[in-house]
């Protein structure tokens, strides 16, 4: 579609929440009447301030970047995406085939051979450098493309995925030329070729937790976006051409989960990294099990939130409500299970129904919105699953009377309390805006029911007490604690799990080294 024909009746209709249950499971007495603070209908309700959507150019078609060269697809089939806050189409995306992905791990090879590992560390440098300052001159552009194709808050796109993806390239910049401080007493060496899938949750803040460690490294790279949030990486194919990085460096093959597998599985490729569901982790190990390649997988969690009696209880409230809330709890770290003390869940949770009551759901281009849409409607279904089957198993729901649009898959903050550690909902990755409350009495009992779990990705603790915050973080197994606060990135600090979270770490230093093999 030419830019001229975007999309233009894209901000959200609202209708009531009830009327709009279609999509929330919930029996009708569960959800809360209107409050009167600063919600919904209420005269202090915020007036729109949505972003414009001037500064993006959706083209009607995008082709695969191999090569530094735009190219249709073999197959010539393409997949289109939509915005999920509107349902309509976006664009038509190539859908690669195991022929494209065989031409750019072609390409990706020779570069490595041929280019890539025969610059100077520091003229590498120069590249990240470049692509990391083309990133914040054209955030406003890829904060705009990423609401779109992904219903998240124009807010975190523009205060958190975008600042933060040009920060990974910034401090990864800094470590190419001093690589041998990365691995002391040995010899780091790039291991050429790298496979990389990549989930539709951060789609470019997961670009750059992959590529710009991979290049530091003085790997080159073949990148698989989802196929549902394709426009940031097609985005950032303009900007390597913009910052001239030599053509075959940086491959993006759009396409189907087969051809990430004909990627990862492919023996040219010397390392895999995939972020995503811990069932396709799986089958990506199996697929290459044997072949001697390098592999981080992260996949995803089911973390606690512990708050003690003696937290500050409107922080931990905030510290909660932007654990799970945070891109409608579409979250690999989401803290997903309340952990609350037995002497004073009822005042917190009492706390927390209400800043829910004024949490603001719908158009993800509006700078108020703090949820905004599912990213689409197999994952609105799934949760929608879970959440009914939460109800079915006996726990209590409670959702805030919030509006709710028309169009769009948007799903209603959700609160449970009475949950058994044997529900679903307390065990399964909901991947949406659904609390799990359990209380506990002692320590002893918070820790034991927060490592109740298959996963082990993060986990918060909420107390005034420092000696408690070392004894907890330190008995948890979790491979994030925040302490007094929660969703936290920096680029200089390892992210990453245990069990069925996945294995090695992005970020910081250590990410660095999934990058290198030394000798
Ligand atoms: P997936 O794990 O299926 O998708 C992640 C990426 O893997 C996408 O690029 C996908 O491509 C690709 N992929 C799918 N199948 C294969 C395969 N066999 N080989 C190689 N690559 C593959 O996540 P879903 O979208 O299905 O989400 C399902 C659930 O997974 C969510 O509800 C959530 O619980 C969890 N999840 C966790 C994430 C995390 O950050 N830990 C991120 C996303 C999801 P394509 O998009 O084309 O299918």
């Amino acid at each position: 579609m030419p830019s001229d024909q975007t999309p233009k009746s894209a901000a959200p209709r609202r209708t009531t929440a009830r009327a709009a249950s279609v999509t929330t499971p919930a029996p009708a007495a569960t959800v809360a009447p209107a409050s009167s603070g600063l919600a919904g209908n209420s005269p202090w309700a915020y007036a729109p301030a949505p972003e414009s959507r001037e500064i993006v150019t959706i083209r009607q078609r995008y082709g695969l970047f191999i090569d530094g060269k735009e190219r249709a697809p073999s197959g010539g089939e393409v997949t289109i995406t939509y915005n999920p806050a509107t349902e309509e189409p976006l664009a038509e995306i190539a859908k690669g085939t195991p022929a494209d992905a065989d031409r750019a791990i072609e390409a990706a090879d020779r570069a490595y051979r041929k280019v890539w590992s025969k610059l100077h560390p520091r003229e590498r440098a120069k590249y990240l450098y470049r692509i990391s300052r083309i990133l914040q001159e054209r955030s406003r552009e890829f904060a705009v493309t990423e609401t779109m194709d992904s219903g998240k808050p124009i807010r975190e796109s523009r205060d958190v995925d975008v600042p933060l993806a040009a920060a990974h390239f910034w401090y990864y910049a800094g470590w190419a030329d001093k690589l041998e401080y990365a691995v002391p007493g040995r010899r780091p060496e790039a291991h050429g070729v790298v496979g990389q899938v990549i989930p539709w949750n951060f789609p470019l803040l997961m670009l750059a937790w992959k590529i710009a460690p991979a290049l530091a490294a003085g790997n080159t790279v073949v990148l698989k976006p989802a196929s549902t949030t394709p426009l940031t990486a097609l985005l950032f194919a303009d900007v390597c051409r913009q910052a001239e990085l030599p053509d075959g460096v940086v491959n993006i093959v759009t396409g189907p989960g087969s051809t990430g597998m004909s990627i990862v599985t492919d023996p040219r490729v010397a390392k895999v990294a995939f972020t995503g569901s811990t069932s396709v982790g799986v089958t990506i190990a199996k697929g290459i099990a044997g072949q001697g390649k390098g592999l981080t997988l992260e996949l995803g969690g089911k973390a606690a939130n512990i708050v003690f009696e003696d937290a500050a209880l409107d922080q931990a409230v905030e510290g909660v409500v932007n654990g799970i809330f945070f891109n409608q709890g579409e979250v690999c770290c989401a803290g997903s299970r309340l952990l609350v003390q037995e002497s004073i869940a009822e005042e917190f949770l009492a706390r927390l129904r209400d800043r829910m009551s004024m949490l603001r759901i719908g158009d993800p281009m509006d700078k108020n919105t703090d949820i905004g849409a599912i990213n689409s409607k197999a994952q609105m279904e799934s949760i929608g699953e879970l959440v009914a089957s939460g109800v079915a198993e006996g726990a209590q729901i409670w959702q805030p009377a919030c509006d709710l649009p028309t169009r769009g898959w948007f799903f209603r903050p959700t609160l449970f309390t009475n949950v058994a550690q044997s529900h679903r909902i307390a065990r399964e990755e909901i991947f949406g805006p659904v609390l799990a409350t359990i209380t506990f009495r002692t320590v002893a009992e918070a820790i034991e029911k927060a490592n109740n779990t298959a996963y082990g990705l993060s986990a918060g603790i909420w107390t005034e007490k420092g000696s408690r915050i070392l004894q907890v973080a330190s008995a948890l197994k979790a491979g994030v604690v925040w302490a007094n606060t929660f969703n936290r990135f920096d680029p200089t600090a390892p992210f990453g799990g245990y069990k069925e979270s996945g294995y090695g770490r992005e970020g910081g230093m250590q990410g660095l080294h999934a990058y290198l093999r030394s000798s």
